[in-house]
């Protein structure tokens, strides 16, 4: 079962986690914050990209730093970011495709974030 082995707030835009299958990933503010799991952020997410629900997420995003973290029990990690935005549930194997380390950057079949 995947289960992170360490979580690091690196500074307020980037956080390290390492998985227990050896995976040293890394997440940055902005795509965990598009990317929340959150119903009001997947609705705004899975919409037209030219919504103004679309593109405000995508502007907040860009702007938001992790302010903290907390382990939901023993499935997710919880994470709240400057704009106050605290809904998201991270689930272990929904952050665990999140990576955005250069290996899992360039596997196409991954989650991306917002283009920029
Ligand atoms: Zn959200
Ligand atoms: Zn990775």
């Amino acid at each position: 079962m995947l289960q992170p082995t360490e979580v690091v707030l690196v500074n307020d835009q980037s956080l390290t986690i390492r998985w227990n299958d050896g995976h040293a990933a890394v997440y940055f503010a902005e795509n965990l914050r598009f990317n929340c799991p959150c119903a009001i952020c997947e609705k705004a997410r899975k919409s037209d990209p030219e919504s103004t629900d679309h593109k405000e997420l995508a502007q907040i995003s860009r702007k938001v730093r992790f302010k903290e973290f907390k382990m939901i029990g023993r499935y997710a990690i919880g994470i709240e970011f400057s704009d106050g935005h605290n809904l998201g549930m991270y689930a272990y194997d929904y952050l665990y495709q999140l990576c955005q380390c250069d290996a899992c950057r360039s596997d196409v079949t991954r989650i991306q974030g917002p283009v920029r």
